[in-house]
């Protein structure tokens, strides 16, 4: 099994990003992030699919888009649409039609910043997603990078100082968002768990003051999509992408804030009489089944099985027997820059 570090849900030029895809390119090999998946605002852009490659390094970027209905009022409900392969943004004034014609099509489907409080200060709006009765969506993005600014840069002082210092952001999931992903885990459905940038890398200028905040690099080197496939990436378009969207639906990966240390090497799987699961599998339970997560660096452990913590530790390991079924999942704390922040956030093994 390998392991790839995805960067997802970005903006270029072609909705209200900065960059070019070359650009995304370049900052991905800086940071060694395998794959991109490039979210532009209802547009899927053609013609950019593919390695950006310098020497022997290569990045796969894959286009995507992040749709909403631009007609709304108030804005609310993103969705980010993955291999659907054609232009869907026309269905989103009905998100469950949208979610029904990517299911349609083969793609996948994820409600993008859950809770996304508004920022007065410089006129951002709540847009959070409100229509939760849809069926259908393969998952939600549980970690967002600018959901979290939102609830942070309360005025203009906050958001100069998270633009000249932006590792002091990242703390963790909101918990509001959490909270909606363990209910719809309880209900007995599979929702996946992705982390997602939303990066636009966007200059600002205040007086004499001029910085790109949250340049892509930056970005890429936080919160990543740790997906796990059978090979490493092959050099053939179509079979890379097919895995890699494999693995997204099926759940087989976490979220890793790579920032205060890399996740790379986290493992999370199950082990019942006769067989194993990883995150996003379903087993079995013929009596036990043993829950086993190993990290790669000592960390706060917490076993969160349907939203109850029923067992935290700190260290590189944890070993649970689990004996009644459940959505077990892993959550990591790791301290940095004085603060306790969210670290890992695997996707649930469900028991059965
Ligand atoms: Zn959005
Ligand atoms: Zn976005």
């Amino acid at each position: 099994m390998q392991e790839l570090t995805v960067n997802l849900h970005m903006h270029t030029i072609y909705s209200d990003g900065s960059g070019t895809h070359a650009d995304l390119g370049r900052a991905a090999l800086k940071t060694g992030v395998d794959v991109l998946l490039v979210t532009d605002h209802n547009t899927l852009v053609q013609g950019v699919d593919g390695y950006f490659r310098e020497g022997k390094k290569r990045a796969l970027i894959l286009v995507c888009e992040e749709i909403h209905d631009q007609d709304r009022n108030p804005q609310k409900n993103h969705l980010l649409v993955f291999n659907a392969d054609q232009e869907l943004s026309t269905l989103a004034d009905d998100p469950q039609t949208l979610i029904n014609a990517v299911q349609r099509s083969g793609g996948l489907s994820f409600i993008a910043h859950p809770v996304d409080p508004e920022m007065p200060a410089f006129g951002e709006t709540d847009i959070s997603w409100e229509d939760w009765n849809v069926t259908g969506f393969t998952g939600i993005e549980l970690w967002n990078g600018f959901s979290e600014f939102k609830t942070v840069a309360k005025g203009r002082l906050d958001a100069i100082y998270y633009a000249f210092f932006p590792q002091a952001l990242p703390h963790g999931p909101l918990q509001r968002t959490l909270q909606i992903w363990d209910n719809l885990l309880s209900e007995g459905r599979r929702v996946v768990a992705i982390g997602g940038s939303d990066a636009h890398a966007l200059h600002l200028s205040l007086g004499p003051l001029r910085r790109t905040v949250f340049p892509y690099e930056f970005h890429f080197s936080c919160i990543n999509t740790h997906i796990f496939t059978s090979t490493r990436l092959t050099g053939d378009l179509l079979d890379d992408r097919k895995m890699v969207f494999d693995a997204l639906g099926k759940g087989h990966c976490f979220i890793g804030y790579d920032l205060p240390a890399s996740t790379h090497g986290f493992r999370f799987s199950a082990h019942g009489r006769s067989i194993n699961a990883m995150m996003g599998d379903e087993i079995v339970a013929e009596g036990t089944v043993t829950l086993q997560a190993k990290l790669p660096h000592v960390a706060e452990i917490r076993l969160i099985k349907d939203g109850e913590c029923i067992k935290k530790m700190k260290g590189e390991a944890l070993t649970y027997i689990a004996k009644e079924p459940g959505a077990y999942r892993i959550e990591a704390y790791k301290h940095f820059l004085g603060k306790s922040r969210g670290w890992i956030f695997s996707n649930p093994i469900y028991v059965k």
